[in-house]
């Protein structure tokens, strides 16, 4: 037995079984490389489902880690403020709000959404409580809490986790018909990811996100985005919301934002987010804690310090999406994407991109580590820092595979 494969033996003693990773154990990185327990080396293009965009080990996180390492203070609570708070407006300068609530999961930033969008329609709004109603789109990926796998459209994460939270209400993702039929005076707001990428990177037809805006503000419904996937430079542009200049009401971020621990965040106006969050009103130990927050600043200070980075994804995207789509192979329906955010879709008798995901990573002496996503999508989502030559590399194995398999 390998070392690898002892160590997935004594994990799988104690788990809990809720999830299907492939068959490998991760020891160390850098860069766009990881390496398994056996010292076999990878090419990381999953990215913790863009969490690392700027690659495992990058300087500037390990040294903020480092630096309040060394302060000794590595949690305070939300009882008092800390030094490295500062993070909240720094991150709202950043984002162009005005208010930010600073969370640690992409759901709890889902949830504390939720929570705004309802409470500010009974205070903001003045409607009645209990009436809120919040728009989704089908095939959504929000996150795994009660409430959002309530609205989710996918029954594997919703089945048998009832008795579902009420208030919401799935239209068709792109369709601004059938969103303008779905507002109604009790609508709170529209909630959506500016591309679907747990769904199978979906992305909506060119103009929606525009017009979607401004159906709601033509109502008075709170626009917000999901951009915990999709956010910072993932897409080609720091925030996909400005592929089409439709600033949304409300911002959701998470997964980049903490690089290599959970910070997640809301955004909104100061209008909003004062008539909604009072003391009292909300809260997590976690949240918003010296050690965190240190990572936060460092993970804006790289943007900041790197303002070519989003062309910089934008072209290599486009470039790695036209190699994709010369590669010969029966299975493949459609090469799509935004950016590094990219997804090779499979016809139905490819037989799922579970097996080519696996073939990758088997790949001898270096492999390649992707993972499939909604059956028939093979997601290609490299830390943002990738090089050309890097993922020409990766090109070259893929095309291998894709191109070989039987
Ligand atoms: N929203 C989107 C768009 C996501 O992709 C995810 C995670 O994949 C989430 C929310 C949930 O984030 P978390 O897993 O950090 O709770």
């Amino acid at each position: 037995m390998t070392k690898s494969e002892e160590i997935i033996q004594e994990v799988k003693r104690g788990n809990a079984n809720h999830y299907n990773p492939l068959s490998v154990v991760l020891s160390r990185a850098d860069g766009v490389w990881v390496w398994d327990a056996d010292g076999k080396k990878y090419m990381d293009m999953l990215a913790c489902y863009s969490a690392v965009n700027l690659g495992h080990n990058n300087p500037k996180i390990r040294r903020a880690i480092e630096r309040q390492l060394e302060t000794g203070l590595l949690q305070c609570s939300n009882a008092f403020f800390n030094e490295n708070q500062v993070f909240d407006s720094e991150l709202a300068d950043f984002c162009g709000f005005e208010r930010v609530l600073v969370m640690n999961t992409g759901a709890e930033a889902v949830e504390t959404f939720i929570k705004l969008a309802r409470k500010w329609f009974v205070v903001g709004r003045g409607g009645a409580e209990q009436a809120a109603e919040i728009i989704v789109c089908e095939n959504n990926f929000h996150g795994r809490t009660t409430t959002i796998v309530s609205f989710s459209s996918d029954e594997s994460y919703r089945y048998g986790f009832g008795p579902h939270t009420q208030g919401f209400k799935i239209i068709p993702y792109g369709d601004l018909d059938a969103l303008e039929r779905a507002i109604t005076s009790n609508t709170a707001a529209f909630l959506l990811e500016p591309i679907q990428g747990e769904g199978g990177v979906i992305i909506p037809p060119r103009g929606y996100l525009k017009k979607a805006r401004e159906l709601c503000h033509k109502n008075g419904v709170l626009f917000a985005l999901d951009e915990i996937q999709t956010g910072f430079a993932r897409t080609g542009k720091m925030f996909a919301w400005e592929h089409e200049n439709a600033r949304p009401d409300v911002l959701i971020l998470g997964k980049s934002l903490g690089t290599a621990l959970p910070i997640s965040a809301v955004l909104a106006s100061k209008e909003v987010m004062d008539a909604v969050y009072t003391p009292g009103t909300h809260g997590s130990t976690f949240a918003n804690g010296p050690l965190p927050c240190a990572v936060g600043r460092a993970v804006l200070d790289f943007f900041r310090e790197n303002p070519d980075l989003p062309d910089r994804v934008r072209d290599l995207g486009n470039w790695f999406m036209r190699k994709l789509r010369t590669i010969k192979s029966p299975y493949i329906q459609e090469v799509r994407g935004k950016g590094l955010f990219v997804g090779v879709e499979l016809k139905p008798e490819a037989g799922g991109a579970r097996r080519f995901a696996e073939s990758l990573m088997n790949l001898e002496p270096v492999g390649i580590l992707c993972k499939e996503t909604h059956e028939n999508v093979i997601r290609f989502v490299p830390p943002l820092i990738v090089t050309k030559e890097e993922l020409e590399w990766a090109f070259e194995n893929i095309k291998m595979v894709l191109e070989t398999t039987k």
